[in-house]
């Protein structure tokens, strides 16, 4: 089983949920605003910390979720870099993505919503492929394909690779 778990996220959470179980094919169980965002928030960037939410998420989610991945709509941030759209533990159980910097308004641009919806899924499939082993592929079409630019989202695949699903296969079949 995959927890979703939202915090104070935005978007469509069943398309998620519905795209998720079809994709991993298990079963993915909802946590709506499972954890209190504040604690995560650095004053002097305006933005929240991946990590600490990574590491909460390690601490308090039930043991029978084999995954957990947190959704939001706040703006995350690691030390070295401007923003993340999400992070993973590699090898590890929990991941969160954010929808803030996959959203069209994030850039003056305007929204659009369905194109959002992929992004999150795109996005997401990505930080639960990390937490399967999976590191960053370079085949074009995988959704392991690392993405600096929402663009760069846009024009790789919804799905992994034959290498990476190979690499993971054993992973993502323990998750049934
Ligand atoms: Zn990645
Ligand atoms: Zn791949």
């Amino acid at each position: 089983m995959i927890l979703l778990v939202t915090i104070d996220f935005p978007g469509d959470v069943d398309y998620l949920r519905r795209s998720l179980r079809k994709g991993f094919d298990t079963e993915i169980d909802v946590s709506l605003n499972g954890l209190d965002p504040k604690p995560f928030f650095n004053p002097d960037r305006g933005q929240y910390s991946s990590t600490s939410i990574i590491e909460r998420l390690e601490q308090e989610t039930p043991a029978k979720a084999s995954k957990v991945l947190a959704v939001t709509g706040l703006d995350l941030y690691i030390p070295i870099l401007t923003f993340v759209f999400g992070e993973a533990r590699l090898n590890g159980r929990c991941a969160v993505v954010s929808s803030y910097r996959l959203d069209n308004r994030s850039y003056g641009l305007r929204p659009n919503p369905s194109l959002l919806q992929k992004r999150m899924l795109k996005e997401s499939t990505h930080e639960l492929g990390h937490t399967l082993g999976l590191i960053h592929c370079q085949d074009q079409e995988c959704v392991m394909k690392s993405s600096t630019y929402v663009e760069e989202i846009d024009f790789k695949g919804s799905w992994f690779c034959r290498r990476c699903r190979d690499f993971c296969g054993t992973a993502l079949s323990r998750l049934k």
